[in-house]
């Protein structure tokens, strides 16, 4: 409540003063015309980073033209509107500390809400190495290779997959949500696996958490990095406080899209961006250009990586946009034909230590369907056409779930690994990369700033996108 308070406090006296600078700078259309300008800030890309950048602005008088390379707004939260149970193909839940997310859902007016734990089907139930079983079985299971207090870590509801938590420090080594920024956090930018080691972890442990991080191996992810999402989740109030929007999370970007006065130009794929000391020039793929006087790029760094930028960013900050890995992700969503939970009398949600992940089984009003969420690095279909996916997938849960055969059709694919203005599922650090470079990526460059989830300092996720765009609304109008 605290940060909620001093955040709108802040903008509150921004948005005064910003009325002020505005009648200086935030130009009419004719006036913006003689200067040579399209617009006073540009901003590149149409997510919720983005959208709640190009929003405040405007709220604060300044004119803003949003562009956004792909032919709708919201980036990585989508809907699937036209597949039977309108699955959610990328963000969907709200946290209950959402603050900035939760009060634009009450500036557009409101949303009916879900909550998640309405819609899933839990427990799980769960495969190992060839054997599918019910959570319950799992503690006495030969399969079982765990040591003492693993053995049942999770109990009945989450199995193995509890692992990650349990062995989750607790409390956080970190004080505040941002404290992962601190140089006293550094030493913890170990590797993960060092970290679970260091915690007793056995072998067999470390082979299911390495099931459930972004990596596939708990070696290559940063201790510091997961520390920073649990004491997130922690602030979040787990699971409990989750809520999506029963009318699919694409109607919140859309709803604030709406409230821009200037029209989001579509398919206009960013290429380049030049500053100087009297503006910045966007150049586009299809050869336009469009004048500013400052420009955001809100867009996740494997692309941000394919923008030239001039002049070139210090060596610290290019090595940073270069290096910062994202993880893959590929979406696969079937459709129910027969309940065949009821033919093995198993829970129809599944998770797997193999490839395929975990699969949902998600039922509300909307409809019924399974969403199979592959996260391995080394997984084929992340190269393969969404159809060869589709079969492959449906051939895998067959095998695994004998009682899927003939009983579920996959619908639709969502390839966020091959998908172009993405290329990744979400940003996350190798060990040592926030020792190195802090959260460089946020800093401005000259008239060239930078917003999106991954430049967030406190929040994550949709919450950070908003953050993200909160905080470079107020770099510029403290600038300007
Ligand atoms: C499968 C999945 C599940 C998730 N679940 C949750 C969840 O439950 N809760 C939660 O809080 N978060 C969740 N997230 C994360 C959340 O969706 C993101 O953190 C957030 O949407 C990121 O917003 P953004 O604006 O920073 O980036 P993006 O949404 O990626 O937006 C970037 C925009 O830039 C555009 N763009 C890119 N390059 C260019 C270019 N060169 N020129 C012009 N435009 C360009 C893109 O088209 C896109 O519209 C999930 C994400 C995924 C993929």
């Amino acid at each position: 409540m605290t940060v909620t308070r001093t955040r709108r406090r802040v903008l509150k006296e921004i948005a005064a003063t910003a009325g002020v600078i505005a009648t200086g700078s935030g130009l009419s259309a004719k006036a913006l015309a003689a200067s040579g300008r399209d617009a006073d800030v540009i901003v590149i890309g149409a997510g919720l980073a983005g959208l709640n950048t190009a929003l405040t602005l405007q709220d604060a008088g300044l004119s803003v033209l949003l562009l956004e390379g792909s032919n709708r707004v919201g980036g990585r939260v989508m809907t699937l509107d036209k597949v039977p149970g309108r699955p959610e193909a990328g963000g969907t839940e709200f946290g209950a500390g959402y603050a900035r997310c939760l009060s634009m859902i009450d500036r557009l007016g409101g949303f009916p809400m879900q909550k998640w734990l309405d819609t899933v089907e839990l427990p799980f139930a769960l495969h190992v190495d060839g054997t599918t079983m019910p959570m319950s079985a799992w503690a006495e299971s030969p399969l079982n290779q765990l040591v003492g207090k693993e053995r049942a870590a999770g109990g009945p509801l989450m199995g193995p997959f509890a692992l990650t938590m349990m062995y989750a420090p607790r409390p956080s080594p970190l004080n505040g949500l941002d404290s992962w920024l601190l140089p006293e956090a550094a030493p913890l930018d170990i590797s993960y696996g060092e970290f679970l080691k260091s915690r007793g972890a056995s072998e067999a442990a470390l082979r299911f958490i390495s099931n459930d991080t972004p990596t596939g191996d708990v070696g290559t992810l940063s201790a510091l990095w997961q520390h920073r999402l649990f004491r997130f989740q922690e602030f979040m109030g787990g699971i409990d406080g989750l809520n999506r929007i029963a009318t699919g999370a694409s109607r919140f970007p859309e709803g604030i899209a709406k409230l821009l006065k200037r029209e989001v130009a579509f398919n206009t794929h960013v290429t380049a961006i030049r500053a100087d000391k009297d503006g910045v020039e966007v150049l586009t793929k299809a050869g336009r250009r469009y004048r500013a006087g400052r420009v955001v790029a809100a867009v996740p760094l494997p692309l941000l990586r394919e923008i030239a930028i001039e002049p070139a960013l210090p060596a610290l900050q290019a090595a940073a946009v270069r290096e910062i890995p994202y993880d893959n992700m590929v979406n696969v969503f079937f459709a129910v034909k027969e309940p065949y939970w009821k033919v093995d009398g198993l829970p129809g949600s599944l998770w797997t230590n193999q490839p395929m992940g975990r699969m949902y089984h998600f039922k509300s009003e909307q409809g019924e369907y399974l969403w199979m969420n592959v996260r391995h690095p080394q997984s084929p279909w992340i190269r393969m056409t969404d159809a060869e996916v589709m079969q492959d997938a449906t051939k895998a849960l067959n095998r695994i779930r004998p009682s899927t055969v003939g009983r579920i059709e996959a619908l639709a694919v969502v390839n966020w690994s091959a998908y172009p203005w993405t290329r990744g599922h979400n940003v996350y650090r190798l060990p040592g990369q926030i020792a190195r470079y802090g959260n460089i990526v946020a800093e401005p460059h000259g008239r060239i700033h930078f917003a999106g989830d991954h430049t967030a300092a406190t929040m994550m996720g949709m919450e950070g996108a908003m953050e993200s765009g909160e905080r470079v609304a107020v770099e510029i109008l403290q600038l300007t």
